[in-house]
Formats: structure tokens, C-alpha cells, sequence
């Protein structure tokens, strides 16, 4: 039996995790954490039944324990640590967080042996450097959830690692793909949060809008593959059938297709090295004929991508500056705070004003995370939380 902690239950992965874990005797949740959603903790708490439980602050922690007397229940960033350290070592943390609060409780698992599946992107983008490392030297497994990801991840099963010529990530683009760049001026909150191929939770449906999400997943790919920025790349995929590719030393090109739904690559990282059977998975239909396009992403359209490239290659703390202001830029957005565009400046002009730190501890990550996301919602007089 595999136990399992999960970080985020209540959310777009978290839910789609416990589908697939529901009725399976295989799997039991024995922690979960979830943020504002109490009436859906509620409901998880009563079916799965977990023995730890974390939660955002003190006023849910009591409207929690009179209905679960008997729970353990922590609170806050201490409760994400208790949560995610709650099973054993060997056991799975399932990381479905949103945003760098899920850095320190991933590490936190790392160092008690605890593997990891992680769909907590932004852990990796702001914390590569140091996760890595640490994945090696306690020998636990990190098994990306990302779809791109598992889909190089499996691609990556028909050759060697010294055989790799290129990563190449697939991008739907999201809502605005035909968008020009005088649209995009004024373009509504509604309208970047219809995905066109995707449901997903607010921030990464904002992150497709603005492709801060490739650029996010290309840091991400740099840290879990170990290929050096100049062999990523991103096409635009507007089907999202083919969720990425892997071309070889020798012009192989291994793609990974599978109709959009993250239940999949969820699954597969629970049951790797297996693949098992799943009557919720619909077949892929042959007949129906598919029209399947690549295409160049265009890095004056969607700059951001290539500020991505450019702070992953700086390394250090600047993943942790874009992630920051993307971070704050995002919530003033879905706050109706700032326009869409003002996405854009926010997170370049962040990065501009940045001085690099090489080697940044931990602590010194979430510090400068902590710095750069308050700095922005403060000029806007937006309190942090
Ligand atoms: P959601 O916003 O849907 O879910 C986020 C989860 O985190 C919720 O359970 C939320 O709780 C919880 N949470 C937020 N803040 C806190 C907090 N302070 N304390 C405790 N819990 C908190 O996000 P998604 O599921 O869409 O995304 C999760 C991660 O997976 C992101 O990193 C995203 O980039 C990545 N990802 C998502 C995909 C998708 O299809 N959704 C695809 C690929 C990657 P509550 O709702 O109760 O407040
Ligand atoms: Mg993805």
C-alpha cells in the first residue's frame, strides 16, 4: 500500500488525485493540507479520513476540530511542514500546492526520505538549485506530475541521458493565442480565465494567458532533467494531444500523446513504473482523424518566455524574483487591481531592478520571495494573504 500526504486537496490537482485514489485499496491519505475551501476539506476530511490535517489559521482550525475531535490539526507554513512530513520515509508527499509556499514543507520531505510527486512547479523553479542536490543525497524519487514534464519523463524511457539533443515543451497558448499585442491592452479577467483545452486553478490559467507557465516549465525542466537552457525549447501546440518531445542524438523525435487530462499524468505518478488500466480515461479516437500543428512560439509575442530563459540562466535568486512578481502580478490581476498587460511590466521591471545573490540558501529564497511579493502589493495597497 502506497501512503500518501497531500498538499492541496481541495484544489484542481488535489481533487483530481483523490479520484484516483478513491476506492483504490492500494493508496491511503494519511495528511492532507488545504488553504480557504473548508467546505470541501470537510467533505475529504469525512471520505478519506486522513489522520493529520493542516490547515490556513486558527479560526478554521476550531470550525475543523468540533466536527473531527479526534484529528490532528496543524496551522499555517508549520502545518504544511507537519502535513507533508506526516508519513513515513519511502512514503509519497503529492505536492499540489499553488505557488512558493510549497517549497520548504518539499524540502522538509526530502530530508526524512519521503518521495516526491510534484505538481508544485513554482518549488522547482525557485528552488532547483538546492532540491536536486538534495533528491540525490537522500536517494528519494522526485516524479514530475506537470504534464509536459511526465511527458518527457516517459519520452526520456527510449534513450539515454548523454543521447538527449533537445527538450521540447508544448504550449496550448492559451486563451489569447490570436490575440495581437494591441488586443491584449483590453482583454477582460473572464476572458483569461476561459482556458480553451484546460481547468485549472486560477494562477496557472493566468500563468497560460501570459506564458509565464512555459517559462516557468522550462526553469522546471533545466532543474529535473539536467539539460542546459540552450537544448529547451517551446512550440506552440494549440490541441494539447502531443504534451511534449524529446529529440535524440541520432533525430529521433519521441513525442507523448494522450487526450488533455491531468488525471493521467497524476497516475502515472503514483503507479510508475507501472501503467494500470483506468475506466476513467477515455480511448483516444483513431477515427475521428486529428489535425495536429507546431508552431514557432514567438518570444516578442509572449516576452516573457524569454525572460524566463534569461533569469534561469542567471540563476541564483533571479527564478525566485520572476516567480515573485509573477506571483503578486497574478493575484492584483484576479483582484481586478492592475490590467493584463501590467502583468508583463510588473514582473520585467522586478527583474530589472534585482541584483543577483549566487548560491542563495533556503532561507534566502523565501526571503527575497517574501521581499519582492510584498514590495509589489504594497505599491498597490493590497495587504499580503
Ligand atoms: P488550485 O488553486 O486549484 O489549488 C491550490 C491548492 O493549494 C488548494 O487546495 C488551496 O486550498 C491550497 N492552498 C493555497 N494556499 C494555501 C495555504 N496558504 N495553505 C494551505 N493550502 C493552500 O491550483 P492548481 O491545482 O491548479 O495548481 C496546483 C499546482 O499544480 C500549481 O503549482 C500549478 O502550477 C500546478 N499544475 C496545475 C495543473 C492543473 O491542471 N491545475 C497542471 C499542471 C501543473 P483552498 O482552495 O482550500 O484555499
Ligand atoms: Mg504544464
Amino acid at each position: 500500500m502506497k501512503k500518501l500526504a497531500l498538499l492541496g486537496a481541495t484544489g484542481s490537482i488535489g481533487t483530481q488525485v483523490l479520484e484516483i485514489v478513491k476506492n483504490n485499496p492500494d493508496y491511503r491519505i494519511k495528511s492532507i493540507a488545504f488553504g480557504n475551501n473548508v467546505v470541501l476539506g470537510r467533505k475529504i476530511i469525512e471520505e478519506f479520513q486522513p489522520e493529520f490535517v493542516a490547515v490556513r489559521n486558527d479560526t478554521i482550525k476550531e470550525d475543523i476540530f468540533r466536527q473531527f475531535p479526534q484529528l490532528k490539526i496543524g496551522v499555517g507554513e508549520a502545518g504544511l511542514i507537519e502535513a507533508a512530513t506526516f508519513v513515513a520515509p519511502g512514503d509519497y508527499l503529492i505536492n499540489a500546492l499553488v505557488g512558493v509556499l510549497g517549497l520548504v514543507p518539499t524540502v522538509a520531505a526530502i530530508e526524512k526520505g519521503i518521495n516526491i510527486l510534484l505538481a508544485n512547479k513554482e518549488t522547482l523553479v525557485v528552488g532547483g538549485e538546492i532540491i536536486m542536490p538534495l533528491v540525490k543525497k537522500h536517494g528519494v524519487m522526485l516524479l514530475p506530475i506537470d504534464s509536459e514534464h511526465s511527458a518527457i519523463f516517459q519520452c526520456l524511457h527510449c534513450g539515454k541521458k548523454e543521447e538527449i539533443s533537445q527538450l521540447i515543451l508544448t504550449a496550448s497558448g492559451g486563451p489569447f493565442l490570436k490575440k495581437s499585442r494591441e488586443d491584449l491592452k483590453k482583454v477582460s479577467l473572464a476572458q483569461a480565465l476561459a482556458h480553451p483545452n484546460w481547468k485549472m486553478g486560477p494562477k496557472i490559467t493566468i500563468d497560460s494567458a501570459t506564458m509565464v507557465n512555459k517559462g516557468l516549465e522550462i526553469i522546471e525542466a533545466h532543474h529535473l532533467f539536467a539539460v542546459p537552457y540552450d537544448r529547451l525549447r517551446a512550440l506552440i501546440h494549440p490541441e494539447s494531444i502531443i504534451h511534449s518531445l524529446v529529440e535524440f542524438t541520432d533525430r529521433t523525435v519521441m513525442a507523448q500523446m494522450s487526450l488533455p487530462d491531468m488525471r493521467l499524468p497524476i497516475q502515472y505518478a503514483l503507479t510508475y513504473p507501472q501503467r494500470v488500466a483506468n475506466a476513467l480515461f477515455p480511448a483516444f479516437d483513431f477515427s475521428k482523424g486529428w489535425n495536429l500543428h507546431l508552431l514557432p512560439m514567438d518570444m516578442d509575442r509572449f516576452p516573457l518566455v524569454k525572460w524566463a530563459y534569461e533569469v534561469g540562466r542567471a540563476g541564483g535568486i533571479m527564478p525566485a524574483v520572476y516567480n515573485a512578481a509573477n506571483e503578486a502580478a497574478v493575484s492584483l490581476f484576479l483582484n481586478n487591481k492592475i490590467t493584463f498587460l501590467e502583468i508583463e511590466k510588473i514582473i520585467i521591471q522586478a527583474v530589472e531592478n534585482a541584483v543577483n545573490v549566487s548560491n542563495p540558501s533556503l532561507e534566502q529564497l523565501i526571503k527575497v520571495s517574501r521581499q519582492v511579493n510584498e514590495q509589489i502589493l504594497q505599491s498597490y495597497e493590497v495587504e499580503n494573504g
